[in-house]
């Protein structure tokens, strides 16, 4: 083995990470360090030596597995921006001891029994509300861990976990097994209306499987355009009927989810029960912003209620339009798209090329820094630090007026690359933290996106979809950098309810969509010239186009989850079910061999299981206080403070629901989201 003489950079201690330095090889070394480490602090933690006191506690155990954990991020994270086949078996040859450690960790019974010591003793009382709500989520997860199970309960408990793994695992690969499993191969006059690209992927694809023709499949790149382009109806339905019964009794029997579906339900109530809760749903609900099952059902009809009348209008146009443009006397499910397709392009239709030449990615960038330090009091400026890639970009974060002391960092990589990993992210490479030691660490983080880089001497140019996606990250990573919490389990997103999470990024989306502030993100890259005014509303009302069919089929979904999860016997009934929550919230009678069960693979192999509900939920609570920003100007820096002390600043230290009461004085309302969605009648 090759020695390594000089120290190695995942182990040091600089104030930035070392991202020009660390090498595949430096991984296992660094993790076997830290991981014993991690091992030692864990058997110390929970010896006597400790005395149970929050201090104590954090000094031996937080210091120890945040170094780890430090350590791991910064291997994960190059691994996904900078891989090669090194760095990818480094990282999977260390994946597995790092999990192992975190399992053992959450379900330690011995560390259980010392949290629970420090909650019932005297000094409990006397902890600030951030470590209050640290040590209750600490306590919370635990419990939920099935960590307060005895005797059979427990063995019955770990047996659930098990299965329930093996069968979401299973439940997924089926649907991509029966997905992988359809082709049709098709003489190109079938693919009349199919886009150019499309179709040469089609022929590709069946020259390539040695085949005369074209080759369709289910996959999304191949699908989606089939069923909202193609001329062809009989096409469409076949394609439609293959798309919506996979993985049901329709298909092949090994792909067959149907006895999955309802054991994994089953299950489900049966853990909840053993928790001593009344469903699963009520399980799922207890680490989430929602209340209750039944503020959920509540919340999710109303949304539907308000969204059917626009839905109605919607489907009479759509019925109109397929009759008297397109010859279709009846509007089946496989027309929808088609013809939802051909009346936007009819109405709405701009050129997203055209759009693009305003959103140069330099003025994009200016006009959101200088955005968020109008709005919240900091700073940008750009800093120095080790690089993984020579267009990363670092920066650092100040409060207005000063200079000298950073509030937090953040690392930029915008543009897309061979060895980096698709889409874009936010994530936390460090978290503010006042260490036991007793020095301030200030929170650093990545983001990440997936931008075309520039050409030539000409800038990058950006879409529309690309400015808002730049938004919503930089919303996740204000979240994460200007939290004022002291305590590493509740700072900036740490202990946010997951139903919350997308609170501040969904907010940033909002100003993409705003006169205001569209015109200081736009110059033309030829011309300087900022966007038309025309332009931009043509944007507006593409954007709104269907959404009242849209929402409702969104309500129709979470309704069915919270359903199948709340109610006892769903799980050998879960199509009747399904049929049910369509008569009540569709307005259509959907195709009766339809099976979009046998393939929820957010509920089924996700995390999304009684919590479907909130992609609406947290699109809510955005578009409500961006409302606020409406109301007294978007560049109100009142409001932008207010904003930052309530919801940014505080993180994951209080409840939710709490900080947004604080921001916008009351409850959330789905007035502004009806409003932004033109799902309200104009006003006469
Ligand atoms: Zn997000």
């Amino acid at each position: 083995m090759n020695p390594m003489p000089e120290p190695n950079p995942l182990l040091s201690t600089t104030e930035l990470p070392c991202y020009d330095a660390i090498r595949p090889g430096h991984v296992m070394p660094a993790l076997a360090e830290l991981l014993a480490q991690a091992d030692a602090a864990l058997e110390k933690v929970v010896s006597d030596d400790v005395p149970v006191n929050y201090d104590a506690i954090a000094a031996v155990l937080d210091v120890s597995v945040e170094r780890l954990r430090t350590a791991w991020s910064q291997v994960g994270f190059l691994q996904s921006v900078a891989d090669t086949p090194e760095m990818r078996a480094a990282h999977a040859e260390n994946l597995p001891r790092v999990i192992d450690f975190y399992t053992r960790l959450s379900a330690d019974p011995r560390l259980f029994a010392k949290y629970k010591a420090l909650a019932a003793s005297p000094s409990a009382a006397t902890l600030n509300p951030a470590r209050k709500k640290a040590l209750q989520d600490a306590l919370r997860d635990f419990v939920l861990g099935g960590a307060e199970l005895e005797g059979a309960a427990r063995e019955r408990f770990a047996a659930i976990q098990e299965r329930l793994g093996a069968l979401s695992q299973s439940f997924g690969d089926h649907v991509l097994d029966a997905t992988d499993a359809f082709d049709l191969y098709v003489e190109e006059a079938a693919l009349d209306g199919v886009p150019a690209d499309v179709r040469a992927a089609a022929r590709a694809a069946a020259e390539a499987a040695g085949k005369p023709g074209f080759k369709l499949t289910l996959q999304a790149p191949c699908y989606v355009p089939v069923i909202q382009y193609a001329t062809n109806r009989a096409l469409r339905e076949q394609m439609f009927r293959a798309f919506s019964t996979r993985a049901s009794e329709f298909g092949k029997p090994e792909h067959d989810n149907s006895a999955a579906l309802a054991e994994i339900l089953a299950l489900r109530q049966e853990e909840a029960a053993l928790l001593g809760h009344a469903s699963y749903a009520h399980v799922s609900l207890v680490p989430k912003m929602a209340r209750s099952p039944e503020e959920v059902l509540a919340f999710v009809r109303d949304l539907a209620r308000r969204a059917r009348p626009f839905a109605e209008t919607e489907l009479a146009e759509l019925r109109s339009c397929a009759a008297e443009e397109l010859g279709l006397a009846s509007l089946e499910a496989w027309d929808r798209p088609f013809v939802s397709e051909r009346l936007k392009q009819s109405r709405y239709a701009f050129s997203n090329i055209d759009v693009k030449q305003y959103f140069t990615e330099p003025t994009v960038l200016d006009g959101l820094l200088r955005l968020i330090e109008t709005l919240f009091g900091v700073s940008i400026q750009p800093g120095e630090a080790p690089l993984w890639h020579p267009s990363a970009r670092f920066f650092r974060v100040f409060k207005h007026g000063e200079s000298t002391q950073p509030v937090a960092g953040f690392y930029l990589d915008l543009h897309a690359r061979t060895g980096k990993g698709s889409g874009a992210w936010m994530d936390d490479a460090r978290q503010r933290w006042q260490r036991p030691e007793g020095q301030l660490q200030t929170p650093l983080a990545h983001l990440v996106c997936n931008f075309a880089a520039p050409v030539g001497d000409k800038p990058a140019l950006l879409t529309h979809d690309d400015v808002i996606t730049l938004f919503h990250e930089f919303g996740h990573g204000l979240h994460h950098m200007l939290t004022q919490v002291d305590e590493l389990a509740v700072s900036g997103i740490a202990g946010v309810e997951w139903d919350a999470v997308e609170l501040p990024s969904q907010f940033m989306e909002n100003f993409c969509w705003d006169w205001q502030v569209v015109q200081k993100l736009t110059a033309h890259v030829d011309t300087g010239e900022p966007l038309p005014r025309a332009l931009f509303d043509r944007m507006i009302a593409a954007r709104n186009f269907g959404n009242g069919l849209q929402m409702l089929r969104h309500c129709e979904l979470g309704l069915f989850d919270m359903q199948a999860h709340l109610l006892p016997d769903a799980g050998q009934r879960v199509l009747a079910l399904a049929r049910e929550v369509s008569a009540e919230v569709g307005i259509v009678a959907p195709p009766p061999f339809l099976r979009y069960p046998h393939s929820f693979t957010h509920l089924f192999d996700g995390g999304y299981a009684a919590g479907y509900y909130s992609y609406a939920w947290a699109e809510v609570l955005s578009a409500d206080a961006f409302s606020a920003f409406e109301e007294a100007g978007v560049f109100d820096p009142a409001t932008g403070e207010r904003y930052r002390q309530q919801i940014l600043e505080v993180g994951g230290s209080r409840p939710a629901m709490e900080s947004f009461k604080a921001f916008r004085g009351r409850e959330p309302k789905l007035d502004a989201l009806l409003r932004h969605q033109g799902l309200v009648a104009e006003a006469a």
